[in-house]
């Protein structure tokens, strides 16, 4: 029954939305007319750093691999004006969570990983008070760099391992040493980072049901607070589509086991993608982040940011020059008052977005909540949600709607079944650089 919903699976990751490839140049928009009726006193501060040791097959974010030593240190200079521009024209109250993704932050040396914290800090960011989340690679992390994180408060850092078998990585792009996989592990243990996150990819060429699960096993055996398990895309213009690709599509199967063997393990399941160990602690801010209700500040080249109603950025970029030379673009800046690169977000996009960024989450759908921010009922506006529910795929109890356990394994799908035509429509005709 489940499957005559959709006929793919695999449609799409909507971990935003709109999606970035919807994003087009605006009309110069300006910084403090945009924020000015914005809620500020829970805003999510994410900084994009977007360096990396080396460039995976399969990876498409923003990031280049191995810049020189000059361009970072010009980037956190960049960096720090930015921040001082969004104090004075955006003038948050506090920050709710704060994210440091990329690439990979822990590219950054010691004392330009101190400047970082520095500008965070100057912004009003305090990680000790909040989720603080950090993403590092097993090449980059040492003794040095996690003290510094452990000192300034992050507490939950981020590792991509993608697989403990070398063969498995080395079919996705990725040539790393399982050495220096268990070495950064045995590193992070010893500091006091109240969640290890790592993350896995299933479905590499030549990967099997053992060997993937393997890797699983190895993070239940690490004792991980939390998994985000992805499955593998190949994306246009990555690695990736150059390497030898089988024609066998086991992800569900794989995935499915995998569930299964990190529940029994202890954890429960938040999405599709991310489980965490039951009783992980968790920091609460002052006001919490609600990812349907409050704004986003990105800092950097290819960083987002959100209000209700706009959603912005730098351009952005897959191929390496051309990432490169909006990074450089960036370093040049000296005026942060202006967004011309980006997606305005109409009543109806508005609606929608709050829909899928709560039914893909473990937290669900308030559907009283909605009616009362957008006067109409959830279920009448959107029959899918109401199919979902009928193929038990989705439960409707006190009046939240969520994903049922199976409901979940297919995220991937339900979440573009709910984008709009218009979005749909850009989507399509987004040309990848
Ligand atoms: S997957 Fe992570 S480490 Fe690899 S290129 Fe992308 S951001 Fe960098």
């Amino acid at each position: 029954m489940v499957k005559t919903l959709f006929d793919n699976i695999y449609e799409g990751y909507a971990y935003s939305y709109p999606h970035k490839h919807s994003y087009r140049r605006l009309n110069n928009l300006q910084l403090q007319t945009l924020w000015q009726e914005e809620k500020k006193d829970a805003l999510f501060l994410y900084v994009h750093l977007p360096f990396c040791e080396m460039r995976c097959g399969f990876c498409n974010l923003f990031t280049i691999a191995n810049p020189q030593n000059n361009m970072v240190d010009a980037y956190l200079q960049t960096l720090e004006r930015e921040a001082l521009a969004i104090n004075n024209l955006v003038a948050p109250q506090s920050f709710g969570q704060l994210a440091v993704g990329g690439g990979t932050p822990s590219f950054l040396q010691p004392h330009q990983l101190e400047k970082l914290f520095a500008i965070i800090r100057k912004l009003g960011g305090k990680p000790e008070h909040m989720p603080s989340s950090f993403e590092v690679s097993p090449a980059t992390v040492t003794r040095e760099k996690l003290g510094l994180l452990n000192e300034q408060g992050i507490d939950r850092v981020s590792m991509g391992v993608q697989s403990f078998l070398e063969p498995e990585v080395k079919a996705l792009g990725r040539p790393q040493k399982n050495n220096e996989v268990y070495a950064a592990l045995d590193l992070l243990k010893q500091y006091s980072f109240s969640t290890i996150n790592l993350d896995l990819i299933y479905g590499a060429y030549g990967q099997t049901l053992s060997s993937w699960l393997h890797s699983v096993q190895e993070v239940i055996r690490y004792e991980a607070e939390e998994v985000f398990m992805y499955p593998l895309y190949v994306r246009p213009l990555t690695g990736i589509t150059k390497l030898n690709q089988g024609p066998e599509d086991n992800r569900f199967i794989f995935y499915r086991e995998a569930k299964q063997m990190l529940l029994a393990a202890g954890y429960h399941q938040v999405s599709m993608r991310m489980f965490r160990k039951a009783n992980t602690p968790h920091k609460q801010a002052v006001r919490s982040y609600s990812c349907q209700e409050d704004g986003m500040i990105g800092l950097g080249a290819g960083a987002r940011s959100y209000t209700h109603t706009v959603h912005y950025s730098s351009e952005y970029a897959v191929a390496r020059q051309n990432i490169r030379s909006i990074i450089e673009k960036y370093i040049a800046k000296t005026h942060f008052n202006e967004v011309d690169y980006g997606i305005e977000l109409n009543k109806e996009e508005q609606q929608r977005r709050f829909v899928i960024k709560s039914v893909l989450h473990g937290t669900g759908l308030n559907v009283n909540r909605y009616q009362t921010l957008y006067g109409h009922d959830a279920l009448l506006k959107y029959p899918l949600l109401q199919e979902l529910i009928k193929a038990g795929m989705a439960s409707l109890k006190n009046g939240i709607m969520r994903l049922t356990e199976s409901g979940l394994d297919y995220s991937d799908a339900i979440g573009p079944a709910l984008y709009s035509e218009d979005i749909k429509q850009l989507i399509t005709e987004f040309e990848l650089q």
